[in-house]
């Protein structure tokens, strides 16, 4: 059997890079008393890309999705992982397999994580998760979530109470603030004085929460984070927050596309305008005949066109198909052709589409 001789399209990974970005911020939260969890989600485990947090100074290398870690744990990482999506109930087996910890929010599944824990002759670590108004996962009835807690202390021996966490910024889009840290602080207090000895984390949230440690206004109890994002594009804290990270790299994920056609053409569509290939309207704007490159990539790999951001100068995304990005390259200086390819930034979603494109070939450099 022969396989395709594929070179593009392919989305590149600087290591040196991203590892120069994960010291960055690990060193900034270490200084300020603060745990990491690298979380590897958003390129998909790549594990070379994981390597790198297993080897630096973070204290958990973490994933919502238990293949991540599997694959880790089969190249020889040790961990400790922590799994950052509430788990299935059918997953329980593979959790307390591959993984040390876990954030969690329901009674029923850290009794079977107990369960299966004996049935395995393990331990596993459980982080109580409360939602503090993002509205995805945790409790939203604290008196319960300190009445799990206490069940869990002094009821489960093989699952230990590691402590509580939030996550915010991500359904409800709600700001991580002093105040509600110090609202996750004040859950935790309550539960240590009815279990009579203090939780070793209380985990602030993920990227969003990153800010506050920053500028240096995270209250002192908070002593761990799940990062993620912040680390791997070190550009997006800065586009959205204004935050100066330029001690960041902004470039450790690169996606190349092949140009697979060049040509001088309408910039408005000619005909009857209806919707495009997946029912939307579409807006176009006459600008006139513009030169114009098709790329062999598209949506089935990236979702949003407008999260691939050109490296040079001249050149536009105008949007894409299932299999085709469309680029306006009427203003780049210099020539392109067909068999030519080019360079892009990618956002969190373009990361994480493309890294999980069986069609994108991933290179580690
Ligand atoms: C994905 C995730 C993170 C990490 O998010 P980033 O934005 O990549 O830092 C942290 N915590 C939870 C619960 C998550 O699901």
């Amino acid at each position: 059997m022969t396989t395709l001789q594929k070179n593009f399209p392919v989305v590149e990974v600087n290591l040196k890079k991203l590892r120069q970005n994960i010291d960055e911020v690990v060193s900034r939260c270490n200084e300020k008393g603060i745990m990491v969890a690298g979380v590897v989600k958003g390129f998909n485990g790549i594990v070379e890309a994981t390597r790198q947090f297993e080897e630096s100074n973070c204290s958990f290398i973490g994933s919502s999705r238990l293949e991540h870690l599997k694959e880790a744990k089969d190249a020889g990482m040790k961990g400790p992982f922590m799994v950052v999506r509430i788990p299935m109930l059918s997953e329980v087996p593979d959790l307390v397999k591959f993984a040390d910890i876990s954030l969690n929010s329901e009674i029923e599944v850290i009794k079977e994580i107990n369960a299966e824990c004996a049935r395995q002759g393990k331990k596993h670590s459980v982080i109580l998760m409360a939602d503090l108004g993002d509205l995805r996962e945790g409790f939203w009835d604290k008196e319960a979530m300190a009445k799990t807690a206490v069940y869990i202390e002094k009821n489960l021996e093989n699952v230990t109470l590691a402590g509580v966490g939030t996550n915010l910024g991500c359904y409800g889009s709600i700001n991580p603030t002093i105040e509600n840290m110090n609202q996750l602080i004040a859950i935790a207090e309550t539960i240590e004085k009815e279990i009579g000895r203090t939780l070793s984390i209380i985990s602030g949230g993920g990227t969003t929460s990153l800010p506050l440690v920053l500028d240096g206004t995270m209250p002192e109890r908070i002593n761990h984070l799940r990062i993620g994002e912040g680390i791997s594009l070190g550009k997006d804290l800065q586009d959205l927050w204004g935050l100066d990270m330029s001690y960041l790299h902004p470039d450790v994920f690169t996606a190349k596309a092949e140009i697979i056609e060049v040509k001088d053409k309408p910039s408005y569509p000619v005909g009857e305008i209806f919707v495009d290939c997946f029912g939307n309207k579409g807006e176009y704007v006459d600008r006139g005949i513009r030169k114009r490159a098709l790329l062999g990539l598209g949506k089935l790999d990236f979702a949003m066109s407008d999260m691939l951001i050109p490296r040079e100068k001249g050149i536009e995304v105008l949007g894409g198909s299932s299999d085709h990005l469309i680029v306006d390259i009427e203003e780049y200086q210099g020539e392109l052709k067909v068999g030519d390819f080019l360079e892009f930034d990618v956002r969190y979603a373009t990361m994480m589409y493309l890294t999980a494109s069986k069609y994108v070939r991933i290179e580690c450099k």
